[in-house]
This record gives C-alpha cells, sequence and structure tokens, in this order.
C-alpha cells in the first residue's frame, strides 16, 4: 500500500519520504535506521561530565528563567535536581516549553550535557514522562532529507509498525526458519527499528541480513541456471589446430593457463551458451587466454569482440593479439571513439560483411550502429569496470554469443558469488616462471629526495620509471590540475636532464597513444601519470613505479599499479610515497610491502575499506543492499549461500507451495532483469 495510508503521512510528507526512496508502506518498514542512540543508561547529575550525551531522571525544583539575549535569540533554564545535586535544563527558542512544565514535576531528560560555572547543564533535552518514552530506551537515527526531522521519522515508523506490522510478509520459509532459529518477520522488524535490547537488535538484524543476502543469491544462482537452459548457446566444434598455436608461442603455458583454457574449450563446445569469469592477479597471463578462444572461434567461422575499459588498453590488446595473429589469415582491428570517421565506417562496414574476425575497442563496440556478421565470442577486460548490463548488451550484438569476462581484481571465492553470482569463475592461481619479485618500499614525503636519487640512478642504467599523481576524489579538473603541476615540476626541476611525460584522462586519443609509443620504445624515460596506467599498460623495460600519496588509493588499485612494473628482466621495484601518519594508512602500505598475492590483498583492502568502495558504487548492477554488508557479513553471506544451494537442490524452479513467498520476492527484487528469470 502506498505510504500515504499511514497515519501522520499526509501528501506533503510522502512526498518527502519519496525522496527517500520509500514509496510504499513495506519500504518504509525495511528503511533501515542508521544508527542507533542508546538511552537507557541513567546518570545522576553529580555524574556528567562536558561534552556527553546523558539521560538523567530529574524533578523541577524551581522557577523557570526567560531572558532574551539578542534579537533572535532567547534562552529558557529551569532548575533541576536529583538526589546527587542540582542543575539546570537550558533550551534556546523554544520557550513555548515552559508550558509543558510545572514545579515539583519528575521527569526524564536526555540531552548533551555543559559545565558553566560549574554547574550541570542539559542542552535542548528531549523530555520523556513515562519509561521509554523517548528517554530510557534505544532510539534509532533514520538517514533524513531535509523537513523531515528525526521524531517525525520515528513517529512515522511508530504508526505504520502499529498499524501494519501484522500484515509484513513472512518472505522466509517456516522450516528455514526454525532450522538456523531465526527470528520471526514481525518481530525482526520491530526490533530493527525499536529494539528492546542489543541482543534483540542482533538478532534481528541477522535474520533481516540473512533474509537480504539469501534472496538476492537465490536470485543469482536461479538466473544463471535459467541462463544456461534458456539460452541455447553456439557449439563450437573441437579445434585441434589450437594446440599447435600454443605449441608455436613464444612462452610454455603456464598449468593454471592450460587448465582454465580447457574450461572455456569445454564451455565452447556445449551448446549452451559460455558465461565464464577468469579471475587472475595482474601478470598472470589472462589475455592468451582470450587469445586462444578467439583462434578457435575463428577456425569456427566466427567473428570475436574484446572490449577493455580504456583507450589505450584497448589499443595495446590490438598490439599484442595481431601480433599473435599475424601468421593467419585473421584480420584484426580497432574500434575506440577517436578513430577518423573514415576509418570506423570502414570498419563498421566490414565488420557487418564479416571480413573482420576479431575487434577490439572500448564501450564504443556497445553502440547501436556496431553491427556483427556472426559473432560467436564476446570478451570483456577488466570487468570491475563495467556493468552486469554492459555485459549483456554485448552479448546481444550476436545470438547468444559465448561470453568471458577477465578480471585482475582477485576476490574472495564468497563475494565472487554474490557479485558475479550469474557466471561460472575460473581462477589462474599461478604466475608465468621467472618473475622476479618486485621490491615494494614505503617511505615518507621526508625521504622523496633520495627517491628520487634512486629513480635517477635506474633511468641512467637504461631503465624507466612510472610516478603515478595523487589522486583527487571525485574531481577529474582538480586530477588534471595536480598531474600537471607534477609534471612541471619534475621536468623542469629534479628531472630536467631526462625526459619526461605526461599521460592523463583527458588528453585526447592521439595524444595518449602517441605518449605511450614513445614510453613503450624508450624515448621517454619517465612518465608521469594518473591513473589510467592503472590497468593492463605493458612495458618490460619500466622498473620503477612511484605512487605519490599512496594513502589515498585502494590497496587492489596499488596492487595494479605495481603490477606495471616487474614485466621483463630487470630487478623492479616499488616505491609507495605515504603522504599520511595515520595508523591505518601504514597499516595498509605494510600490506602491500608485505605480500604480492592479489586475493590476499584485495581481501585486506576489503576489511579495511569495505566493500562499497572497493567496488565502486552500483558498478556491478546487482540490486542494493539495505541492511547486509557484503564484507563484515561474510559469515551470514557464506550461510545464505549454502542455504541457497540446499533449497535450489531441493526444488530448482522454487515451485513448491512453501517456496513461493521467496520465488516472489526475487521476482520484485530483479524487477529489470525479469526475463532473465521467467520463473512462471
Ligand atoms: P594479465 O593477466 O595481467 O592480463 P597479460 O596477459 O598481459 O597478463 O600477460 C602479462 C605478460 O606475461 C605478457 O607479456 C605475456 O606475454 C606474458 N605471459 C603470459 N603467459 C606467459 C607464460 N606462460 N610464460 C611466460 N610469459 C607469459
Ligand atoms: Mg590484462
Amino acid at each position: 500500500m502506498d505510504i500515504q495510508y499511514v497515519k501522520g503521512v499526509g501528501p506533503k510528507r510522502a512526498r518527502l519520504l519519496k525522496k527517500l526512496n520509500i514509496h510504499t508502506i513495506q519500504d518504509l518498514l525495511y528503511y533501515m535506521p542508521r544508527s542507533y542512540e542508546d538511552r537507557r543508561r541513567f546518570k545522576s547529575i553529580a555524574q556528567c561530565v562536558g561534552g556527553e550525551k546523558v539521560s538523567l531522571k530529574v524533578k523541577i525544583c524551581g522557577y523557570p528563567v526567560k531572558r532574551k539575549l539578542r534579537k533572535n535569540l532567547s534562552i529558557l533554564q529551569v532548575p533541576v535536581k536529583d538526589s546527587s545535586g542540582i542543575g539546570h535544563l537550558v533550551w534556546f527558542n523554544q520557550d513555548y516549553i515552559v508550558s509543558r512544565l510545572s514545579l515539583g514535576d519528575e521527569i526524564m531528560v536526555y540531552g548533551k550535557v555543559n559545565i558553566f560555572n560549574n554547574q550541570v547543564q542539559v542542552m535542548n533535552p528531549t523530555i520523556g514522562r513515562a519509561e521509554g518514552d523517548k528517554v530510557g530506551k534505544i532510539i534509532p537515527i533514520y538517514p533524513l532529507t531535509d523537513n523531515l526531522s528525526n521524531n517525525e521519522m520515528i513517529r512515522i515508523m511508530n504508526n505504520a509498525i502499529k498499524g501494519y506490522s501484522d500484515n509484513i510478509k513472512e518472505r522466509l520459509p517456516e522450516y528455514i526458519l526454525k532450522e538456523l532459529n531465526l527470528m520471526p518477520i514481525k518481530e525482526a522488524i520491530i526490533n530493527i527499528h525499536f529494539p528492546k535490547s542489543e541482543n534483540h537488535y542482533k538478532e534481528a538484524r541477522k535474520r533481516l541480513a540473512f533474509e537480504e543476502l539469501f534472496i538476492l543469491q537465490l536470485g543469482l544462482m536461479l538466473i544463471k541456471s535459467r541462463q544456461q537452459e534458456v539460452y541455447k548457446g553456439i557449439q563450437f566444434p573441437p579445434v585441434t589446430e589450437v594446440y599447435s598455436f600454443i605449441n608455436d608461442l613464444p612462452f610454455k603455458l603456464t598449468t593454471a593457463q592450460l587448465r582454465v583454457f580447457k574450461e572455456v574449450e569445454k564451455d565452447m563446445e556445449k551448446n549452451i551458451q559460455m558465461n565464464r569469469l577468469i579471475q587472475g592477479d595482474v601478470g598472470s597471463g589472462k589475455t592468451i587466454i582470450a587469445v586462444l578462444a578467439m583462434f578457435k572461434a575463428w577456425k569456427s567461422g566466427y567473428q570475436s569482440v574484446m572490449m577493455a575499459p580504456t583507450e589505450i588498453l584497448a589499443l595495446q590488446h590490438f598490439n599484442s593479439i595481431s601480433n599473435y595473429f599475424k601468421d593467419y589469415d585473421i584480420r584484426c582491428e580497432l574500434l575506440v571513439g577517436s578513430l577518423s570517421n573514415k576509418k570506423k565506417e570502414e570498419v563498421l562496414k566490414d565488420l557487418k560483411d564479416g571480413k573482420i574476425h576479431v575487434l577490439i575497442g572500448t564501450h564504443a563496440i556497445i553502440q547501436d550502429k556496431v553491427e556483427f556478421n556472426r559473432l560467436g565470442l564476446a570478451i570483456t577486460d577488466e570487468q570491475h569496470r563495467f556493468g552486469v548490463k554492459q555485459r549483456a548488451t554485448l552479448s546481444y550484438k550476436g545470438k547468444s554469443p559465448d561470453i568471458l569476462v577477465m578480471t585482475a581484481t582477485p576476490i574472495p571465492r564468497t563475494l565472487a558469488l554474490i557479485l558475479y553470482g550469474d557466471l561460472d569463475i575460473s581462477i589462474i592461481d599461478q604466475l608465468p616462471p621467472g618473475r622476479k619479485q618486485i621490491e615494494t618500499y614505503a617511505v615518507g614525503f621526508d625521504l622523496i629526495e633520495q627517491v628520487h636519487n634512486f629513480v635517477k640512478k635506474q633511468l641512467l642504467e637504461g631503465r624507466q620509471a612510472y610516478i603515478v599523481c595523487p589522486l583527487i576524489e571525485e574531481s577529474e579538473t582538480l586530477d588534471l590540475e595536480s598531474a600537471e603541476a607534477l609534471y612541471n615540476s619534475l621536468k623542469d626541476e629534479v628531472y630536467r636532464d631526462f625526459k619526461v611525460g605526461l599521460l592523463h584522462g583527458r588528453m585526447k586519443q592521439e595524444e595518449k597513444d602517441r605518449i605511450m609509443e614513445r614510453f613503450s620504445k624508450n624515448e621517454l624515460d619517465i612518465l608521469v601519470s594518473t591513473t589510467v596506467i592503472e590497468v593492463g599498460i605493458n612495458v618490460p623495460n619500466a622498473n620503477i613505479m612511484v605512487v605519490y600519496n599512496a594513502e589515498r588509493f585502494g590497496l587492489a588499485q596499488l596492487h595494479q599499479l605495481r603490477g606495471r612494473v616487474g614485466r621483463g628482466e630487470y630487478q623492479s621495484y616499488c616505491i609507495l610515497i605515504n603522504g599520511s601518519n595515520s595508523k591505518i594508512a601504514r597499516e595498509r602500505m605494510r600490506i602491500l610491502q608485505k605480500s604480492t598475492d592479489g586475493f590476499y590483498i584485495s581481501e585486506k583492502d576489503l576489511e579495511l575499506r569495505g566493500p562499497g568502495e572497493f567496488f565502486g558504487t552500483k558498478q556491478h548492477g546487482l540490486p542494493d543492499l539495505k541492511i547486509a554488508n557484503l564484507f563484515t557479513d561474510m559469515e551470514i553471506l557464506k550461510l545464505a549461500q549454502k542455504k541457497a544451494m540446499e533449497v535450489l537442490e531441493k526444488d530448482t524452479y522454487l515451485l513448491e507451495d512453501r517456496h513461493c513467498n521467496l520465488r516472489e520476492s526475487i521476482i520484485q527484487l530483479f524487477q529489470d532483469r525479469i526475463k532473465d528469470i521467467i520463473l512462471n
């Protein structure tokens, strides 16, 4: 039912609530407090300390005093006492309160203590008359919007609970509640808003978080099993030539690469659509897996496409992939925004005519006018930058082409099951042999001169260096300014005897390409850059990565940056310049110094920053989580996954009566992807 039906909610408040995305009574009941204020512990006046918030039981022991301090500022002071001493309740600009108070009243108050002339003052306190009425209980604090106060929100919530808590649908089947000893929904909703005790709160939260993760996980698993069933895919034939292609490679595949390719090959040969994620640390050699799959597609008469998140990366893939295919009759083309119109048209036409076998590009590839002749394989690189939707769009370019997703941000399996819940997962858990460990150092700005001297020494030996500029949050303009400032000072001062280039995201493509090309041809000694070099760039002669203000980056991101070096035969170095004294910043630097294992690092990153920041918001096209936190609720997530698997084993499409509410909740949650689920 619409939110308007709740007592105390008229059209005006309804509008405000809608701003908070609360449209129905159910939305309201599931609107979670941001935090709580514990007003249960009473103190005596004598125990009060300035600055803290307290609950007191006091008696009004004198007449109120009203005074005008300034034109628009009046003060009301009411003397109170308890057995320990006397104090004052103080309100500003709320003179009307005086009418509610009489001498001798015994009341409860909650407010912030101020010590004034050695006397206790409680500032703008909330008044409670009975035990548990505003004072003496745990009070929810809600995320709010202008013109809607927390007190109003509490009143509305109270009314909603009084009026409708009997109608809240129990989404979880009885037997699961019993098995896991979970709180029934009505009790959970009441206690998440107005917890009777800390324990009640914990139980309520656990139940709601479980419900949320369970339904999300069930939905994702259903989508996956449905996809395999509904989308009949291309059945690629066995292609033995792939193995002679592998034999001709300049290196021997690692065991992990071979295993993962075989998983891909097996998927491709099935008549259902492949939806596979390849996780592998920086440098583990994911590209070659894509190349082999493309080779197989080409031999079978199909086109392949590969989408990369940046033009630089697309170009680099284009170069290396064309090189792998140079002895074959495989035509590769690049499609990026900055191509000339003439070239673009040529590519589009030849693509449609089937004359191009392998297309590599950026987002430009998913535009409407890009048409394939016979798309058989769609690959996205560094998936964490693309959303689920973009992936889907890419796949609609063909008739259920096989999908391969590659990511260098390894995440724990439990999380992968949520974030990539609709994909099968392969892991390349081994680096090619002979890689030298990258030495990682974290230093403060006080050692910057030594750092520069060290870099110069390496440059004189013929090596090259990356210097990454501080990340300025959420402001491309500032990012650019800081990059340019750093570039200018390095170029004109510290490194004036060297050739220094600048690379940033706002440059025109040709400029970027030119700079990258000069750097990879060793015509530049130093590349000063923003994080555009974060993914994929490969220049083996570069052996030093210096990161300014490393504390501003995520660990996974720093690990990626570090992965730009250590790609050749030279000992490589990563120097993190930490501009912060905080303990957590030092702890994070230590993690990078200690470990080169991407899985471990991303797990720590999650732990220290939380998943929101880690993954970038909403990039995954997953429904928002209202209650659960993917990292801190890892145990609940595991439980939810285990249960979801059990349930689907017994009832593959949730058709049993006892699962009907679950099925409905899933449909509600995944609305826009309902087509994929087709539960009914
Ligand atoms: P990433 O997994 O980070 O995308 P790449 O596919 O770019 O890694 O591979 C990194 C480098 O390792 C490339 O230069 C590639 O040629 C090389 N490489 C890949 N596989 C092997 C291997 N089995 N043995 C030696 N070098 C390899
Ligand atoms: Mg790569």
